[in-house]
């Protein structure tokens, strides 16, 4: 029950009317924990409620009378504007019964609203880093009283692209704030050195890890000629797959453009989003999906964190995503609340490798599976290593007949390509 935590009543009556029956794992040990004022560290895999784990202690932190005091009090920076608007709606709904007040400063949104917004100086922020760094050079924002930030998808953020930003904000802010990091990703090797400036003495929490197996999601493989292969398969599963709504992810915008033409003119209510759409376009493409009026969205991995949409059942990953960490967050658009969903990813022989790299990382197998109706030619490389990778490709083979020794040479110069399933990749967005 809720009501266990020493929360503020007026916080638990408004948890009371979401009709949770009890907490989540991961909300039952961070809550007590941050309640008391420790910076965290909290890795807990996708959908498994993380939000209110760290929103609830951080807001009891504003409704505390040993605590009160003006000024900006707690900031949630997250790495997408739909994931900030997101955010900013369940942090509403926390704090209904109560006179405090949010402000989201999410890019591509107007502003000189914002700006007038952050001068009332809210208690609660919630922003991409981009903008909030425009307010903070404009000085619409101040943020030396803060005593709360929280990093959501704090992996992310700390990642290429992101961190600077991270940085900029808080060595703006308060020192003696409290730090809270969530992410499902948040176990990596590259992780502590780059907290290590932001966290004091920090309680590390894992619930439950990227790499574990989620056990709502059923994950599947479907190997592909190439992509003509492909946009039949995918179109296949569109047409005789089961589900509410699905996602289908690309690894580049131009991509995701290329399948939103083809898949458009042959399937009704598909929506398109990627970090190039303008605004408007963006925002009206998720409130459809919201509201069902679109029941397919094609995207890149600017939709693979934190979103959680009502009635996605189906994850498909037209690309094999580069990282483990991106293939966890994508597929975890599904299986949330403890709900079931279904991922399938879509392999091509060129993709073979990094299929096998994701599934060491993860240490499970993909689910293989046939589309009978549209068999192709490739069936899997012909040996493999124990590491679950080509031995060698027909490609290879082919080359070296051609090129005889000249190619031996070659290849000893050449270093050897690895896969890295966890190393930071470059911002699909920066927002
Ligand atoms: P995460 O951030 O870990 O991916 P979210 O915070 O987005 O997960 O929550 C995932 C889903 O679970 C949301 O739809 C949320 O409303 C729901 N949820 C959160 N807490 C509970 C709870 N205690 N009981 C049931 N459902 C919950
Ligand atoms: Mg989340």
């Amino acid at each position: 029950m809720f009501s266990h935590f020493s929360l503020h009543r007026l916080l638990v009556k408004a948890v009371r009317e979401l009709k949770y029956r009890q907490p989540t794992p991961v909300q039952s040990e961070a809550i007590p924990l941050a309640l008391e004022g420790l910076d965290l560290q909290v890795n807990s895999e996708t959908g498994s409620g993380k939000t209110l784990a760290y929103l609830l202690p951080s807001l009891n932190r504003l409704l505390d009378r040993s605590n009160q005091g003006g000024g900006t009090r707690v900031l949630v920076l997250v790495p997408t504007r739909e994931l900030a608007h997101q955010v900013f709606k369940v942090c509403q709904t926390l704090i209904k019964h109560t006179n405090l007040s949010a402000v989201l400063a999410s890019g591509g949104d107007d502003f000189e609203q914002q700006a007038e917004q952050l001068e009332q100086s809210p208690a609660i922020v919630i922003a991409t880093t981009g903008r909030l760094l425009e307010h903070i050079n404009k000085a619409t924002v101040d943020l030396e009283q803060l005593a709360v930030l929280v990093l959501d998808e704090a992996d992310r953020m700390l990642d290429m692209g992101f961190s600077d930003d991270v940085h900029a904000i808080t060595a703006v802010s308060n020192p003696d704030r409290q730090t809270l990091l969530f992410s499902a990703t948040l176990n990596n090797k590259w992780l502590p050195s780059l907290a290590k400036k932001l966290l004091r003495e920090p309680e590390v929490l894992t619930i439950s890890g990227g790499r574990t197996e989620h056990a709502e999601i059923r994950e599947q493989v479907v190997l592909a000629d190439n992509d003509d292969h492909k946009q039949k398969q995918l179109l296949w599963l569109l047409a005789h797959e089961y589900f509410a709504k699905a996602i289908v992810f690309c690894n580049s915008r131009e991509r995701a453009e290329r399948l939103a033409d083809a898949v458009m003119p042959r399937r009704r209510k598909v929506g398109i989003l990627h970090g190039e759409i303008e605004q408007k376009k963006r925002s009206s493409v998720m409130a459809s999906l919201l509201e069902g009026k679109i029941n397919i969205l094609i995207t890149t991995d600017v939709s693979a964190r934190g979103l959680d949409i009502e009635g996605v059942d189906l994850v498909i990953n037209y690309d094999m995503p580069r990282r483990g960490d991106d293939y966890v967050h994508r597929i975890g658009r599904t299986g949330r609340g403890g709900k079931e969903g279904l991922a399938i990813t879509l392999v091509k022989s060129t993709e073979w490798n990094l299929k096998a790299s994701v599934e060491r990382y993860l240490a499970h197998k993909f689910e293989p599976r046939i589309i009978e109706e549209l068999k192709g030619s490739y069936t899997g490389p012909e040996k493999l290593r124990a590491s679950g990778q080509a031995v060698g490709s027909k490609n290879k083979k082919d080359k070296k007949k051609a090129l005889g020794k000249k190619f031996k040479k070659a290849k000893k110069r050449k270093p050897k390509k690895k896969v890295a399933a966890s190393k930071p990749s470059p911002a699909d967005s920066k927002d």
